[in-house]
């Protein structure tokens, strides 16, 4: 018994020293990338496996089109960064190999297709979230995720914040003994003061007058608890933005009432309740396939789908009928982040002429519908329309 709670305890000590050491770093971040002094901005465009490199290919021929200019005077580089496979990853047993890591280090924003997390009964051995390393290597900290839906008033951006929570330390909870089992869950003050403050630092800037914090509060004390004093604290620095705190679980059912829905602008959560709410949203927008977001840190900034590498797809043969719109939509937020915004607002308009209004193709997954390429060359050819705003305009 004395040794099972001896090799506990270090354990423990391990996992305290290092968060202590990334609280040392959190108190002295650096200043955020200015990209409009950046020549080049390097751009890598990271495939992923799954249906990540089918669709990724799609965004890339996009980026080329709206960036050619760009790409023409050295202001951006395309870079492909090929290796972040769950093959190769289990080859050298790393969430991100080293050699990747190096490479994608070098580049300034990133289009990141879906990268398989090996789960228990997977035929890959347990190797660390590439998502969660990558958040955590480059300081991703915040996961921008907006979800709009006109006609039900619905007009979200999610705050969810990235690097620390119950996905932190996902990988190093302990099994004590064969029946106990031990997670750790991490909130540090600076970790969520950053994730809150802009939240309500977009919402004052956008004019939006509500924020939302979710929690689980009354129950999670410790870690929830401090969320939650310091969004308190943080809120009396804004007093024009109204805000209010939801717990988790009925929030997840507001977001389905329709006598709330419209009422939420803009939300902030930690990992877990961030991770969940948002696929809640997606679906609500359409699915997940059609769902982009953002992880912004300071210095890195990584786009990508909200969707996984879908393997039933795969290995049901249907990858080419995936719906490349997330990743679409992911790059329309790169072009937004590094200060091209009538590009992504170009691109978003076309995303909408062709997936909601005109639909002159349809997407279903499957051979009932259009593949993924016919759609991605369908958003080409409406971004080449040169009537595409006042065409945008006339449906809403
Ligand atoms: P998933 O999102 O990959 O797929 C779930 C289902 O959603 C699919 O079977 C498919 O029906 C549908 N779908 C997803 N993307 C689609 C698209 N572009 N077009 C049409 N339909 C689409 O979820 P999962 O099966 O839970 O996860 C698969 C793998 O992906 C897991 O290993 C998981 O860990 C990983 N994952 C990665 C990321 C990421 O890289 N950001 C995110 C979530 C999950």
């Amino acid at each position: 018994m004395n040794e099972i709670i001896e090799k506990a305890k270090d354990h423990f000590e391990k996992i305290v020293r290092e968060q202590l050491d990334r609280v040392d770093k959190l108190k002295s971040e650096e200043d955020w990338t200015d990209y409009s002094i950046l020549k080049p901005i390097i751009i890598g465009i990271v495939n992923g496996d799954g249906i990540g490199p089918i669709i990724t290919k799609h965004a890339k021929i996009i980026f080329e089109l709206l960036l050619q200019d760009e790409i023409r005077n050295g202001k951006v580089e395309l870079r492909v960064i090929e290796g972040l496979t769950i093959e190769n990853r289990v080859k050298v047993m790393k969430a991100i190999p080293e050699d990747v890591l190096e490479e994608i280090k070098k580049c300034h924003v990133l289009l990141k297709g879906p990268t398989t997390t090996p789960r228990k009964g997977d035929k890959w051995p347990n190797i660390e979230s590439a998502n969660v390393s990558m958040r955590r290597e480059l300081d991703l900290f915040a996961n921008v995720r907006p979800v709009k839906v006109s006609n039900l008033g619905i007009d979200w951006m999610f705050f969810r914040e990235n690097t620390e929570g119950a996905y932190v330390l996902g990988s190093k909870g302990i099994n004590i003994t064969e029946d106990l089992s031990v997670d750790f869950k991490v909130i540090t003050t600076q970790g969520a003061d950053r994730i809150i403050r802009l939240a309500f630092d977009y919402a004052k800037k956008n004019n939006i007058n509500k924020v939302t914090v979710v929690t689980k509060a009354n129950v999670v004390k410790a870690t929830d608890g401090k969320f939650l004093a310091i969004a308190e604290k943080i809120a009396k620095e804004y007093p024009e933005v109204k805000w209010d705190d939801w717990y988790i679980d009925i929030m997840t059912a507001k977001l389905i009432d329709p006598a709330r829905q419209s009422q939420f602008k803009v939300l902030v959560a930690p990992n877990l309740y961030g991770d969940i709410i948002t696929d809640e949203a997606a679906q609500i927008q359409g699915g997940v396939g059609t769902a982009g977001s953002a992880n912004i840190g300071k210095r890195y900034a990584m786009f990508e789908a909200v969707h996984g590498s879908a393997p039933r797809m795969v290995e049901e043969g249907r990858s080419q009928y995936a719906d490349p719109s997330s990743i679409i939509k992911a790059a329309a937020l790169l072009m937004n982040h590094i200060g091209f915004i009538e590009k992504a607002n170009k691109l978003e308009m076309a995303l909408d002429i062709c997936a909601t209004y005109e639909k002159k193709v349809v997407l279903t997954g499957r051979d009932t519908g259009v593949t993924g390429e016919d759609f991605a060359k369908y958003i080409m050819e409406s971004l080449q329309d040169p009537n595409l705003e006042e065409k945008w305009k006339s449906y809403q």
